[in-house]
């Protein structure tokens, strides 16, 4: 068997074999098989697709190209969220504590952020000494101990995705329904998880934009994970507004910890108590401790636990800019759009994201105090505030977020943020 017979065959819009599919995996992990070839066949699957069985083959394929974290090597039962990525969506940060102050276990492995989306990994790395570099058994013993940890990707789970996934990022080939869905699936189920639950993003400031094609792509991770032999839920979420008030690494630790003392937006408390409803159905358990436990702080507590374990020090200061300048409304009336790719491209331009793999973030910048859909706003009065440690980059930053507000002179309804809960 030769690479090129495959890629071919994939270009003529053709089913491949299981063998064939493993062939290629094996030898891109194992350096036999070139990025271009790779980036060839990737281009081919973006072009011509792929049926539900060599989705599932090639995810399973990816899953074994590195560890897998056994059933037994974790207590309880194991179930995971993950988010197609957002603007101020932190929800991964309260959530994990939460499903493991109710008796679940969460082994969370998150991403770093890029482009205009924020990654779990860069929020929690804002609080002084949180060490997101785990080794396996490290993050095992964080488990065990209490309940959840989160940490970033390892190079022991996974490999495959890891390398594809960076040749898929500078080839084009990023938007393909069985490449994303073999890219969350393998990592996720290296994991030893026995449920994963979906949190699947459309809108402007996420990567599918319409709620048809993030339908899809969930109908995709779920028939996979089924084929596969786990249980999934995908709940379907809108991002035209950013989630919270709060954009930025530093700042969405601290709106975390006020969803966790009970005192989050109702967007973010909606969406962390729907996640953590599906994450214990998912494992059998009843939904009711969700609520119970973020009102009575055991998942506040919980946290506590996790982030002292992996050397985080909460009573530390966070980085903080040395400029807060508000954005001043130019009417009176209602707020009927706060972009969140306007807001997720200004928070990356005051540099709290990264637009190449290799940037180096600033933890503190962003924006706090954004203004919701359907609140009221008089002129003058600040739409957010800017976070920053540079008066160019602030100015820059003041152009788009004026862009990103609309003001109604007529009351607005907010949207619905949950759109619809699938399971397999
Ligand atoms: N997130 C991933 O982990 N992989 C993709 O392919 C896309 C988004």
């Amino acid at each position: 068997m030769l690479p090129q017979w495959i890629i071919e065959k994939k270009r003529d819009g053709k089913a491949l074999e299981e063998r064939e599919i493993r062939f290629l995996i094996e030898g891109y992990t194992d350096g036999s098989i070139p990025d271009y070839q790779m980036a060839a066949f990737a281009m081919a699957v973006c072009l011509k697709g792929m049926n539900a069985d060599e989705t599932a083959v090639l995810t399973d394929a990816m899953m074994r190209s590195g560890e897998i974290i056994g059933p037994d090597d974790l207590p309880g039962v194991k179930v995971d969220k993950h988010s197609t990525g957002g603007i101020g969506d932190k929800i991964s940060i309260p959530l994990a504590p939460l499903a493991a102050a109710c008796g679940i276990t969460v082994p969370m492995i998150a991403g770093r952020g890029l482009g205009i989306t924020g990654g779990t990994v860069d929020k929690l790395e804002s609080i002084p000494g949180y060490r997101t570099d785990l080794s396996i058994p490290e993050f095992k013993n964080v488990l065990k101990q209490c309940g959840c940890s989160i940490i970033g990707q390892t190079p022991e789970l996974a490999p495959a995705d890891r390398k594809l996934y960076a040749l898929r990022d500078v080839t084009g080939t990023v938007p393909s329904i069985p490449l994303i869905t073999a890219s969350i699936l393998s990592k996720k189920l290296a994991e030893g998880i026995d449920a994963l639950v979906m949190d699947v993003k459309f809108g402007s400031g996420a990567f599918m934009k319409t709620e048809a094609e993030a339908r899809q792509l969930a109908g995709s991770i779920l028939q996979t994970a089924e084929r596969l032999g786990r249980k999934a839920v995908a709940v379907i979420s809108g991002m035209n507004e950013p989630l919270g008030r709060c954009v930025g690494n530093a700042l969405e630790i601290g709106e975390s910890l006020e969803i966790l003392n009970g005192g989050g937006t109702n967007d973010e408390t909606a969406l962390t108590l729907e996640l953590a409803k599906q994450m214990l159905r998912a494992a059998g358990k009843p939904t009711k401790a969700a609520r119970d436990k973020l009102n009575d702080g055991s998942a506040l507590q919980k946290f506590r636990e996790m982030v002292r374990l992996q050397g985080g020090d909460l009573s530390a200061p966070r980085p903080e800019a040395s400029r807060k300048t508000p954005l001043p409304a130019l009417a009176s009336g209602f707020i009927a759009e706060a972009d969140a790719k306007k807001i997720g491209e200004a928070a990356l331009l005051l540099g709290a994201g990264r637009s190449r793999t290799d940037d180096r973030i600033n933890p503190a910048a962003g924006i706090s105090d954004l203004m919701k859909i359907g609140e009221p706003v008089d002129a003058g009065q600040p739409l957010c505030l800017i976070h920053s440690d540079d008066p160019a980059k602030e100015q820059e930053a003041l152009q788009l977020l004026g862009d990103a507000f609309r003001i109604s002179e007529k009351e607005i309804e907010p949207p619905p943020r949950i759109r619809d809960v699938l399971c397999s």
